[in-house]
């Protein structure tokens, strides 16, 4: 089965009505960029770069190395698009697990994390945003911000956007330009895609925060596991909105979450509209191979009576 897969690894991922599929990589660190090539991606759909950030006691890594990290996955794509999110550390990734801070009667998930974390400190995020925007000299680049929900947080974050530029510009540094994307990872912004078509390039569902933000659910925490469900039709509701506002207005729009990488659920997405899927390098094939299997014309009218459905996952099975 897995060698039946890997003869998929240079075929394009089409449907069987001609829909192009982009089928992204999501990486830690820049040498995952490796195993995105290898499994086809057509690009990095998310690198996630506070995995540069944790477990380094506290000692962040400044503009340089970042800039290193950033170039170095870069130019490993060979010409393919690079999505590099903003740090989002805080929550199920602490900066360091060993700096407890006595406040573990507070909720992370609710608190400093993600872009909060980054307005907080605006000349690290500054740092971070000029090594980004170096990186792009080198290649296609998509930066990318997470957990957005409120307009002055858009503001806050373009306006440091800007500046990252004008200070590069001033001081005769080379940079490329980014298309800006937002991730729509909690409720708030989910129920404001207006707000963000009109501010940003494209959008990125981060459906594993959607997920745990609308249904009060920890993504971490056993206890509740059996109640994070991905077919709530609470979290399809504000997915499928999310997909066809983006598209209505002619903006990309991807699912970086689990979701993405799950072949359950591949048919619900294309016929929900996506076009753009981001996941671990090793789901890459087998999503692939729904993809060549599915008619996203038959799977749309299929799609919106899942999504009227009590019970979505009873109409999921084959
Ligand atoms: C998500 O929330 O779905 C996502 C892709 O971001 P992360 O898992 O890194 O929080
Ligand atoms: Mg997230």
């Amino acid at each position: 089965e897995r060698e039946k897969l890997s003869r998929l690894k240079n075929t394009p991922a089409v449907t069987l009505d001609g829909q192009k599929i982009e089928l992204l990589a999501n990486i830690e660190q820049p040498d995952d960029v490796v195993g995105a090539l290898k499994a086809g991606a057509a690009g990095v759909g998310l690198f996630r770069s506070e995995f540069l950030f944790m477990g380094r006691n506290g000692r962040l890594p400044d503009e340089e190395e970042q800039y290193r990290a950033y170039r170095r996955a870069v130019e490993g794509m060979q010409g393919l698009p690079v999505t590099i999110r903003t740090v989002d550390v805080g929550a199920d990734k602490p900066l360091d697990r060993s700096a407890a801070r006595g406040d573990d009667h507070l909720n992370p998930s609710l608190g400093l994390r993600a872009i909060r974390w980054s307005l907080a400190d605006p000349a690290m995020f500054l740092e971070q945003l000029r090594a980004i925007l170096r990186a792009a000299a080198h290649g296609p680049v998509n930066l990318l911000i997470p957990m957005l929900a409120h307009a002055s947080e858009i503001r806050q974050t373009l306006a440091l956007v800007n500046r990252a530029r004008d200070q590069l510009t001033v001081a005769d540094v080379p940079f490329g330009e980014v298309r800006l994307g937002a991730m729509i990872e909690v409720p708030a912004a989910a129920l404001t895609i207006p707000l963000f078509l009109r501010h940003f390039d494209f959008l990125s569902i981060g459906t594993n925060d959607l997920i745990q933000y609308t249904l009060a659910i920890d993504r971490a925490d056993e206890a509740v596991s059996h109640l994070y469900d991905p077919l709530h039709p609470a979290v399809l509701q504000l997915v499928a909105s999310t997909i066809a506002q983006a598209r209505a207005q002619g903006k990309g729009v991807s699912v970086c979450g689990e979701m993405a990488g799950d072949v359950t659920l591949t048919r619900l997405l294309l016929g929900l509209g996506l076009r753009s899927f981001s996941m671990h390098p090793s789901r890459i094939l087998a999503v692939k191979q729904q993809i060549l299997r599915s008619d996203t014309g038959k799977l749309a009218a299929w799609a919106q009576t899942v999504l009227q459905s009590d019970d979505p996952a009873a109409l999921l099975v084959d």
